[in-house]
Parts: structure tokens; C-alpha cells; sequence
């Protein structure tokens, strides 16, 4: 395989897909899918071409194997958020490339996953076409529209109007990660699972009158008490395997002492050294949301006039449920945490539950190896997302979709996403191309 011209050719395409300014709303991707699908059918790749809705694209296409095993999905969607363009050092629709990174909204949220997942259909094509490989499974590429906002003109609709065309048994998607830190590649993270969002109201009542006239029960001050009172009860922790293994993987690489010691307990599965270790990392919030179901007060509503008792005031609370914990008993534990009959609890959204992908499966499988033949000293970790994507409502569907980010970066790189001069360094792009080609040829090649 020449990389050298491969990583070329990469550069090229995600340059051409940042320059389709594809923010939504409006979205208008389809220029960009007719961009795509003219790439695919040069490379005499069978390739649908479709328009969910005026302006609005999809693109679905399909290398041929022997059907011995279920296909296989590479997604990527081809909207991006806005951009304060004034903030920006460079024009976030170019494409420039500046001190090894390429500059540009999408570049890393997600049209270079699209632009890698590209060139892994170019490339096995071309394998395919000269003999040196046979698939056994099909390997699907699609590009939707709509991911950022309404999510209406997206996967979803791939689902319901032409589910033959993307049914697979593992999918490929954004939502992991590959953290680099101080220069040092540490892991990549695979998102196996996804916690589950509710929104719930909180409604303290009391007696109403007239402010001059303060009364024990007012309500705004029962309210506060409730918030009060759930922000220092944090719900219980609770491992998953797929976060039992996320630390007990993390630990042999994570660089500070005592985090990693702690990640080693609540890797061991014994209880007294999984308390030890929740002590430790319950102060790193990212970290601490892994462990239990959360919440977060996001909103407060009521009051009337500044010289008014209200007898009705309420708080919106944001509630992200491990997978397994139905939101209806943890409603239940909030109001015996809070213990006042005058304030209750609406389950104002229900979030959907979607089953966990196993980190035992040949797709898992193949990214690990992958992984390590690109750099053997990279951990490769399941992990539970605590925000929402397209994998669950995959999942729901019978699919096993796998979340990554396959381009390594600090933090600080990553922070970039849906903010201002978003970028990926060049390297990272080749690496990641060359890992969602590795991975993909593992899974699906004889
Ligand atoms: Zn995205």
C-alpha cells in the first residue's frame, strides 16, 4: 500500500468537503453528496445518491463480498455547526493548511472521519480490483445529512425509508476518542455504550403572600433546599463492565500515580478497592460521570413580581442514567434524598435505553489490532459516552455500533470541535485513516 500517496489523496478530499459549507441549519449537503458520490462511482463503486429533503443528502455505497459474514458500516455525518467566523484565524471554510494542520469547521466533527472513511472505500476497492484482497462481509460507506440539529433528514430517515440499504451487524461511528498527552499517544477510547438523557421538573409549592411578610414554607426557599440537597448526594456508583474494563486498561498508561492506582481499584472488582478508588476519581469530573447516573440542574422557572411569595416554583434537572437504571427509580431515590412532601418530580422527557455493544466482538477485535500495528503501545479501551449519538438509536436498530475518534490529539485539539480554528494535525489524519482501513480490512477480509 503507498500511504504516502494515500495521505495525499486524503488531504485533498477533506480540504473539498470543508469547502462545502454544509452548516446546519441550513445543512444544503447535497452538493457535497453529489461531491461524494462522483468520487465513489469514478472508482466504479456502487453508489446510491439521495435527497431526503430539498438541499438535504445522503449517500449510501456498497463494496461487494462473498456474503460469508453481515456487513459492516462506516458512518459519517456531512453537517457542521456554525462558526463565529470573526474568532476564527483563518477563513473556516478553506481548507488551509497551516504548520501541519488542516484548519476548518468539520475537520475534526466529523467530515475527517468522512474524509477517512472515503478513502477506506477507495483503497479496499482498488485492493479488491487487483486481486490482493476478497471480502467476505460488505463493507457499506454512508454519509447522512442533519446530525447537529433536528436529526430528522439523517440516519433515522436512512433507517425508516431504506433499511436494506444500510443493515449491517457492526457500523463504524464518531464518539470515541484518541487521547495524546504532552506528545505522548495514551489511548483510544471506544464508545461501547451511552448513558441516557431525561429531563425532569422540580416543583417546590408553599404558601403564597405578600413579600413584606416573609413565611416559613416559601416555596423558592424549599426549591433551593431540594437543589441543594441532590447537588451534594451524588446518586451511587455503579461499574459496568464496559467501565470496569475502561480503567483497568487505562491504568497501566494513565500518567498520574495516584489516578492510576485509583483506576487499578476499580478495575480489581472488589468492592472495598472500588470505594478506595471512587474517593480519587470522584473529583475528576469527566471521570465521575462514568461511574453513576447523574444530575445536572440546568433551569429555574417562577416568581411573579419581586414584592410576591410564589406559591409554585420549579428547577429543570438534566438526568443522565447509567444504562440499566431505570429513570423511574431514580426519581423515586431523588424524592427520598430530598424528603419533602411539598416538592415533586415531573418526568418532563424520557430518554430511550439501547443495548451495549460487546468489546469481545471481532469489530472490537479488528480496531484493537489495528491499533496496535499502527503503535503497539496505544491501550485500546471500551467506554461508556455520557453524551447522545446516532450509535444508540443504531443500537436499538440490531446493529453494533463502535464510537472513535480515530485521529490522536491533546485535549486541547479536541476542545476545538464546535469552537473556534478547528483543526486536525495532519499526521493524526493519517493515522486515522490508516486505522479505519486496518480495521475494517481485519473485520472484513478473508
Ligand atoms: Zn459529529
Amino acid at each position: 500500500m503507498d500511504w504516502n500517496s494515500a495521505h495525499a489523496e486524503t488531504i485533498t478530499h477533506l480540504q473539498a468537503l470543508i469547502r462545502f459549507n454544509t452548516t446546519n441549519p441550513p445543512g444544503n449537503e447535497l452538493p457535497l453528496a453529489r461531491y461524494l458520490a462522483d468520487v465513489l462511482r469514478a472508482a466504479e463503486i456502487e453508489t446510491q445518491l439521495l435527497e431526503p429533503a430539498p438541499m438535504r443528502g445522503a449517500v449510501v455505497a456498497r463494496l461487494r463480498g462473498d456474503g460469508r459474514d453481515a456487513p459492516v458500516l462506516l458512518m459519517a455525518h456531512m453537517d457542521v455547526v456554525g462558526v463565529e467566523a470573526e474568532h476564527w484565524s483563518v477563513n473556516p471554510f478553506a481548507g488551509e493548511v497551516r504548520d501541519g494542520f488542516l484548519y476548518g469547521r468539520g475537520a475534526i466533527d466529523d467530515k475527517g472521519m468522512l474524509a477517512a472513511n472515503l478513502m477506506t472505500m477507495l483503497l479496499l476497492a482498488r485492493e479488491v480490483a487487483a486481486r490482493r484482497i476478497h471480502l467476505r462481509r460488505d463493507v457499506i460507506f454512508a454519509a447522512t445529512s442533519d446530525e447537529e440539529v433536528a436529526d430528522e433528514w439523517g440516519m433515522g430517515w436512512l433507517i425508516d425509508n431504506h433499511p436494506e440499504s444500510i443493515r449491517a451487524e457492526f457500523a463504524l461511528n464518531e464518539g470515541g476518542r484518541t487521547r495524546v498527552l504532552d506528545g505522548k499517544p495514551l489511548y483510544l477510547a471506544v464508545q461501547t455504550a451511552e448513558k441516557v438523557a431525561h429531563v425532569v421538573r422540580l416543583t417546590a409549592h408553599g404558601p403564597g403572600g405578600h413579600a413584606s411578610v416573609p413565611l416559613e414554607g416559601n416555596a423558592v426557599a424549599r426549591l433551593a433546599r431540594a437543589i441543594a440537597t441532590i447537588h451534594d448526594n451524588p446518586l451511587p456508583v455503579k461499574l459496568l463492565p464496559t467501565t470496569r474494563e475502561f480503567f483497568r486498561e487505562l491504568s497501566p498508561v494513565w500518567p498520574v500515580p495516584a489516578e492510576r492506582a485509583a483506576m487499578a481499584d476499580l478495575g480489581s472488582g472488589d468492592a472495598g478497592r472500588v470505594e478506595r478508588g471512587e474517593l480519587v476519581l470522584r473529583d475528576i469530573p469527566m471521570l465521575d460521570a462514568l461511574l453513576r447516573t447523574t444530575v445536572s440542574p440546568t433551569m429555574l422557572q417562577g416568581g411573579v413580581a419581586p414584592n410576591v411569595i410564589p406559591t409554585e416554583v420549579s428547577a429543570t434537572l438534566n438526568i443522565r442514567t447509567l444504562p440499566g437504571d431505570p429513570i423511574d427509580d431514580v426519581v423515586a431515590a431523588l424524592a427520598r434524598i430530598v424528603g419533602d412532601p411539598l416538592v415533586d418530580f415531573t418526568i418532563v422527557e424520557r430518554g430511550e435505553e439501547s443495548p451495549l455493544c460487546e468489546f469481545s466482538s471481532p469489530m472490537f477485535l479488528a480496531i484493537a489490532e489495528a491499533t496496535r500495528a499502527l503503535n503497539p503501545d496505544l491501550a485500546v479501551v471500551p467506554f461508556l459516552g455520557t453524551g447522545a449519538t446516532d450509535s444508540a438509536r443504531m443500537r436499538r436498530w440490531g446493529v453494533q455500533a463502535y464510537g472513535v475518534l480515530p485521529f490522536p490529539m491533546e485535549q486541547s485539539d479536541e476542545e476545538r470541535m464546535h469552537a473556534n480554528d478547528e483543526r486536525i494535525p495532519l499526521d493524526s489524519l493519517h493515522f486515522g485513516t490508516q486505522l479505519i482501513y486496518g480495521a475494517i480490512l481485519r473485520v472484513a477480509a478473508a
